[in-house]
């Protein structure tokens, strides 16, 4: 079905890490879900088609999670006076023990997705639970909200206790073929991704049998990477073969290059461990609200970017207890802020430009081209009134952007568009 239209208002997107464009009062066109540009007048080819105005608004690309836990919204705003082991064992994995139940599984996951409607979310990278029927039951209320998005089935075959716990890897393995063949070709905007929980939670078995089903179907993977330093003592432990974090996946085949990987985090890393992810074009999820209310860390963003490793924003839920990718971009400038003052003083802080690239294009080249208006990009796209932001002063457009970063909530947000699907 067609659905081809112009927006018309105050246009920002990003172009490039540091440059953010700005067009005020033009036109942005939506032809087969995607940009056809961004002009300042309605070029002839497209004079019939119907325009929006939307007065003074602001018009963005939507914004883009790459690192979230569904089941943990449950219980945001909770437990953040622990650290990374100690927060998983007393809230997050007897949390997400309850969704072996489908009716628990449904009323918690429609919580979350409706809240990520209303968010400035419009694609995010999903961790469920290791329960096959609440995956799918996850993966069927995203499809049904017109968002887009990557989910993934857990995997944990160690450490998680008597309730959070597959059997063993051949049973996790069965589990997953399970969830991929019960999935396979239902949903046009939810995918599945590989999910093994992190190193501490997966047998070597199991992290053999998880790359060869990549190979095979050729998944993206996501996990976590050097979060906190006791979880990187204890990856040690368990793997005494493999001289760092990073390795104890490459050694497996899942650390990016022909498997396209979103590691979590990635705060405590050596220096040829952000080599070969520079290499391997793994992607970075910067979780900064997250990492300052479990103590992790300050990430080397800016490190990340100079050396070209692909990066984004991640909320996740719930150890930020957020999901506006608005307030991770604050977030990641103010923790900059803090690494630059108090751990290298080399690495200068992000700006608002870089900010907003990280939870745009920078995230959104894992979907592809998304997270910009440029010609051909994925139309996803807010509209943003914030109008009742008060200021005695004028201000430019860039900075009315710039405040709805540090200011802006879902009700800022009227109208929200996923591919030319309004969703809001
Ligand atoms: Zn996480």
């Amino acid at each position: 079905m067609k659905n081809d239209f112009i927006l018309k208002g105050n246009i920002c997107y990003s172009e490039t890490m540091d440059r953010l464009w700005v067009a005020e009062q033009q036109y942005v066109i939506c032809v087969d879900g995607k940009s056809a540009g961004v002009f300042s007048e309605i070029p002839e080819k497209y004079q019939g088609l119907p325009v929006k105005d939307c007065g003074d608004a602001l018009i963005v690309p939507g914004m883009v999670d790459l690192h979230a836990h569904a089941p943990q919204y449950a219980f945001r705003g909770l437990g953040m006076d622990l650290e990374l082991l100690e927060w998983l064992n007393t809230h997050t994995f007897p949390e997400e023990a309850k969704y072996a139940s489908e009716v628990y599984a449904k009323r918690a996951y429609t919580m979350y997705v409706e809240e990520l409607k209303k968010s400035d979310v419009t694609r995010a990278v999903i961790f469920a639970t290791m329960h096959v029927e609440g995956t799918k039951i996850l993966m069927e209320l995203l499809e049904d909200s017109g968002l887009s998005a990557y989910v993934g089935k857990v995997n944990m075959d160690r450490n998680g206790g008597k309730d959070l716990e597959e059997k063993s890897a051949e049973k996790s393995l069965e589990e997953t073929k399970r969830w991929l063949a019960e999935t396979d070709g239902r949903f046009q905007h939810v995918r599945p991704i590989l999910t093994p929980r992190f190193i501490p939670s997966c047998t070597d078995e199991l992290m053999r049998g998880l790359a060869e089903l990549q190979k095979e179907k050729k998944l993206p993977v996501q996990s976590h990477l050097s979060e906190n330093p006791g979880e990187i003592a204890w990856v040690k432990e368990l793997c005494p073969n493999v001289s760092n974090y990073s390795e104890a996946y490459e050694q497996f085949g899942l650390f990016g290059g022909d498997c396209p990987t979103i590691m979590a985090h990635c705060i405590w890393m050596e220096e040829d461990e952000i080599e070969k992810m520079k290499n391997n074009q793994v992607y970075v999820a910067h979780c900064p609200q997250s990492n300052m209310n479990l103590s992790s860390g300050i990430a080397p963003v800016r490190r990340f970017l100079s050396e070209g490793i692909p990066t984004g924003l991640g909320s996740d839920m719930a150890a930020g207890y957020s999901t506006s990718i608005f307030r991770a971009m604050a977030d990641a400038i103010q923790c900059s802020k803090m690494r630059w003052r108090l751990v290298d003083d080399t690495q200068k802080p992000l700006t608002v430009e870089e900010a907003f690239y990280l939870g745009t294009k920078g995230g959104g080249a894992f979907f592809g081209k998304v997270g910009s208006f440029e010609e051909g990009y994925e139309f996803d796209a807010l509209i943003l009134d914030d109008s009742n932001i008060a200021h005695p002063q004028k201000l430019t457009v860039r900075d009315r952007l710039e405040r709805m970063i540090y200011l802006s909530d879902d009700r800022h947000i009227t109208e929200k568009y996923v591919s030319g699907r309004k969703v809001k």
